[in-house]
């Protein structure tokens, strides 16, 4: 295997930035960072990034962070190969009977639905190729700050950076270090079913012929509704790709594991529409079927640590909810966000940095969970012969103020204002949420909704 050489980060900010969990969030901040010329070391638990997840959304406010990570537009590239171009998506009873259409909103303005484990290779191999220093199959379960550095020790060896970014997922072992409440994110009640196949193992029986389009040159979603389960069966990458996603009330866990995919069908076995949905799940690889719980949480007071070098970014500070679509790209913004940040406030500031990636993105990352949670009980709140027409599907909450937002732009105009606010005490005012939440602040009292 060849290493590749050390590429020096363009116009060196002299600032070490450690980031904790290599999923899209960290590795959108480390390629970031790279190039905001910051020096970045990276820990990652698994020792294989690629193997889970299925289908994750990605909207065009994710797109402009991505495409510009990498100087051969690799990245970009391999997002477009999974633009979606599906317009709409039948929604059918458990009788198979037509209820209603799912909006598939702006997939014209560049929504893709990718491979959530092709986009972590494509980020890693990224990053690696540019010589980042990221480290797989390390568990980082001690780290420490002080007024001067921040630092983790692995197997005994500490490394020390200037700050510590935590993008180690819903569950962070960090949130009890920026906030004393709401740390604990708590089980929603709800459980997503993921899978994944591949495009030729629809084609290779005639029985899940019904979801592909004739001529391959579309993407088809289908999705069925039931009174204990939403499930939603597409293609992407026009066939390349299959996922199957069952948000479901019946299950009760707190980590992602991988499932018998029949612990899934026997919930839904009683459905008319079952021998659809049977071949179709069948396909899913059998390693790589997940069961993940949708956690919640109530808002941290901060997602800066009071001593100033530690902060979290991703689902570590906002867990999402599939109806959403916004888990992934809201991540991202925070990632392109932290790198900016830092880089405008200085080596000799590195607090200011941190909080002014909280203070551009909380309002924003907050509102847009919350909308999804809204969006997920009203459709199970709804009684299932209720369901037709525009109730017949959770609608996924993508609306132009959260896609058309650029992320870097902002943290660049909004820098000098929200540092001022930061130094002053006065509250800052984002103008990146909806013009009727703008003045609102969202209490850290939990809120259990
Ligand atoms: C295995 C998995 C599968 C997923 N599948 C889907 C999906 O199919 N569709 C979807 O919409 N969303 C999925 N998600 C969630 C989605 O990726 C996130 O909502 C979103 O991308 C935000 O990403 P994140 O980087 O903030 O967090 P995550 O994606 O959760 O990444 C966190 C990373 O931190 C690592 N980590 C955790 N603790 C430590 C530690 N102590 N030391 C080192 N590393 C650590 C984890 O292994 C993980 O790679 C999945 C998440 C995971 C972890």
């Amino acid at each position: 295997m060849t290493i590749p050489a050390a590429v020096a980060p363009p116009n060196p900010s002299g600032i070490t930035v450690i980031i904790i969990g290599l999923g899209i969030g960290g590795l959108t901040a480390a390629l970031s960072c790279h190039l905001q010329g910051h020096h970045v070391i990276g820990f990652e638990k698994l020792e294989n990034l690629e193997p889970y997840g299925d289908g994750l959304i990605l909207t065009p406010n994710g797109h402009e962070v991505l495409r510009d990570l990498d100087d051969t537009g690799m990245i970009g590239e391999w997002v477009k190969k999974w633009s979606y171009n599906c317009t709409d998506c039948k929604v059918y009873n458990t009788s198979g009977v037509h209820v209603g259409q799912h909006p598939i909103p702006d997939t014209d303005k560049g929504l893709s639905l990718v491979p959530r484990g092709g986009l972590v290779q494509a980020l890693y191999t990224t990053a690696k190729r540019l010589g980042l220093d990221l480290r797989l199959g390390v568990k980082v379960t001690e780290f420490h700050e002080d007024n001067a550095h921040a630092s983790v020790v692995v197997d005994g060896v500490e490394t020390t950076g200037d700050c510590i970014v935590f993008a180690d997922g819903a569950n962070s072992r960090a949130r009890t270090v920026v906030s004393t409440t709401n740390t604990k994110p708590y089980y929603s009640g709800f459980s997503t079913y993921r899978g994944k196949a591949d495009g030729t193992a629809l084609i290779s029986d005639p029985r899940c012929h019904w979801l592909l389009n004739k001529d391959s040159t579309n993407d088809c979603a289908t999705a069925f509704a039931g009174p204990n389960m939403y499930v939603l069966l597409a293609t992407c990458g026009k066939g390349r790709a299959s996922f199957c996603l069952g948000i479901t009330q019946l299950v009760d866990n707190f980590w992602t594991t991988p499932v018998d995919k029949e612990e899934m069908l026997s919930q839904i076995d009683y459905w008319k529409c079952i021998d659809q949905i049977r071949p179709v799940v069948d396909k899913m690889s059998k390693d790589q079927f997940i069961l993940c719980p949708l956690l919640r949480a109530g808002v941290l007071e901060s997602w800066v640590s009071p001593t100033g070098r530690i902060a979290l970014i991703g689902d570590a500070a906002h867990p999402f909810f599939p109806t959403s679509a916004q888990g992934a790209t809201q991540a991202i913004e925070d990632a392109a966000t932290i790198a900016i940040t830092l880089q405008r406030a200085g080596k000799s500031n590195i607090k200011l940095g941190l909080k002014a990636m909280e203070e551009l993105r909380k309002h924003r990352a907050t509102f847009i969970q919350r909308n999804a949670w809204r969006v997920n009980d009203a459709w199970f709140d709804t009684p299932a012969e209720e369901r037709i027409g525009k109730k017949a599907a959770p609608a996924i909450g993508v609306i132009d103020w959260i896609a058309q937002h650029c992320c870097r732009a902002y943290a660049a105009e909004e820098f000098e204002r929200v540092s001022l606010s930061i130094e002053t005490g006065q509250p800052y005012i984002p103008t990146n949420i909806p013009p009727e939440r703008k003045g609102h602040t969202f209490s850290t009292s939990l809120l259990r909704c």
